[in-house]
């Protein structure tokens, strides 16, 4: 990706509320870019997605927080970096494979990396066991 023009860093605890804030972030932040309806829809639904997880399986309900870093560049790509210091994932691949989870009580259907996916041009996933997670999403908005 090309050198960032812009740039937006920021933090905050990992509360299931805080989802409604980073898509109100993601808002905030390419409203300047003048994205298309359903652009700025497929970047508010990934980010949301990646804070979810953070918040769900990083801290597994718990305490922490949750970083997030949104970039833009002359060409209109868009990078979003959604981190957190919680407990890993152990197998990558596996995790980003859709359907699958490891939430046992029915409630999560194994989706959320496969919607990042769809909704992005890129998804990258790092990631250490007991050290947190670092999801990157890049998506190119339309030239206007
Ligand atoms: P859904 O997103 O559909 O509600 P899900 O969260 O289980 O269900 P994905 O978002 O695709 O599905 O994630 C797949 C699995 O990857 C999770 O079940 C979890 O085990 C693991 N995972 C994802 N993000 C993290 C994270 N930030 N920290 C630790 N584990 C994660
Ligand atoms: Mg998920």
């Amino acid at each position: 990706m090309k050198k960032a023009n812009n740039k937006l860093e920021t933090k905050f605890p990992a509360l299931s509320r805080n989802e409604a804030t980073a898509r109100a972030i993601v808002s905030a932040f390419l409203i300047s870019l003048d994205p298309t309806v359903s652009e700025l829809a497929d970047l508010k639904c990934a980010v949301s997605e990646a804070v979810t997880n953070a918040i769900v399986h990083g801290y597994g309900g718990g305490a922490g927080t949750v970083f997030m870093k949104l970039e833009s560049n002359d060409c209109r790509e868009v990078k979003i970096e959604v981190r957190d210091k919680g407990c890993g994932i152990e197998n990558v691949e596996e995790a980003m494979e859709p359907l699958f989870t490891t939430n046992t009580d029915g409630e999560r259907s194994g989706m959320g990396f496969t919607v990042m996916q769809t909704f992005c041009d890129k998804v990258k996933v790092k990631s250490a066991c007991g050290k947190g997670t670092k999801v990157t999403l890049i998506k190119k908005l339309s030239d206007t």
